[in-house]
């Protein structure tokens, strides 16, 4: 077992530096990443997730690349423009309704990205859950409008019930993530009637396979996220993406460039908007190894989350 620590390039979900272990096994490695605000028994998927990649490996591919989408965070437009033009990519995720940008600055970043991508290219807005009912309809109709269409908002509001509300009065469709990742049920996100598109991340899933069940059992079309792993857990998220039956939208894992090193000499990178489906993770070469104080709070945490889902 080996413990990283990597400096983030811009600061994530409130956090500078991503932190994890990795372990390995007969099937190759697997990554335990999650984030620090995470309990024993939320972090219990993640680690099913790593073992699953370093004890069974993954099912097998049916297809060889998967299409993915490159991540506008809060920037000025001129800034979304140039990441956009430099990324490859025909889907672009822009990061709106974040407390430092307003409707308007959101509209004209948009705006901006529609430039970069021409008339065929596709724009998702992420809300991340910022919005409540009435604010979330107005700003997802201006947004809209700026962006000459909308592929998908993911995540409006943060109720399952609003979520429903919100599909009912607007024309773009929704997709949920925090609503997915977080329920007790992800099923009945689709049964209520509040999403057109489910995201779906791995580790919080628990693995591919489980990742596989609830794909199959929401019957929505999918997206794969990461969590913003280094390339040993991303492999994973490529692995699911590489299995579902079908795949009609990018997918959000172009996200190693969020990250000043990688684990691996070998990294997962996008070619021409896509990226290779690995049969297992790359092995972890380059190490960014942690100070040892967090070497033991992770060691620590292992096994805290192993005992805890042995229980179970
Ligand atoms: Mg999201």
């Amino acid at each position: 077992m080996q413990v990283y620590a990597i400096p983030m390039r811009t600061r994530f979900r409130g956090i500078t530096t991503r932190e994890g272990l990795l372990l390995d096994g007969p099937a190759g490695w697997g990554e335990f990443c999650p984030f620090l605000d995470y309990d024993d028994a939320e972090s219990v998927p993640w680690l099913l997730s790593a073992l699953e990649a370093a004890q069974v490996g993954w099912p097998e591919p049916v297809r060889d690349r998967v299409p993915v989408n490159c991540t506008v965070p809060v920037v000025p437009p001129q800034r979304a423009l140039e990441i956009v033009a430099a990324s490859g990519c025909t889907t672009a995720k822009v990061k709106v309704a974040d407390p430092g940008s307003t409707l308007a600055e959101d509209a004209d970043r948009v705006a901006a990205v529609r430039e970069a991508l021409g008339p065929g290219g596709l724009i998702r807005v992420d809300a991340n859950a910022a919005w409540d009912v009435d604010a979330a309809v107005p700003a997802i109709q201006a947004l809209e409008k700026a962006a000459g269409g909308l592929e998908y908002v993911e995540q409006p509001c943060p109720a399952v019930e609003d979520l429903a509300a919100v599909r009912r009065r607007v024309s773009v469709p929704i997709a949920a993530d925090e609503s997915i990742r977080r329920a007790e049920d992800p099923m009945k996100v689709a049964v209520a009637g509040a999403a057109d598109i489910a995201v779906l991340k791995v580790a919080p899933l628990g693995g591919v396979r489980r990742a596989l069940a609830v794909a199959e059992a929401c019957g929505l079309p999918c997206v794969v996220s990461s969590a913003v792993e280094s390339s040993v857990g991303l492999a994973a998220g490529l692995a699911l993406a590489g299995a579902l039956p079908s795949l009609e939208h990018a997918c959000g894992l172009a996200t190693t460039s969020l990250l000043t090193a990688d684990n691996t000499s070998s990294p997962l990178v996008v070619e021409g908007g896509t990226m290779a489906v690995p049969r297992r993770a790359p092995v972890p070469d380059t190490l960014v190894e942690a100070d040892a104080e967090t070497t033991a709070a992770w060691l620590a945490r292992y096994l805290r989350v192993s005992s805890l889902a042995q229980q179970r």
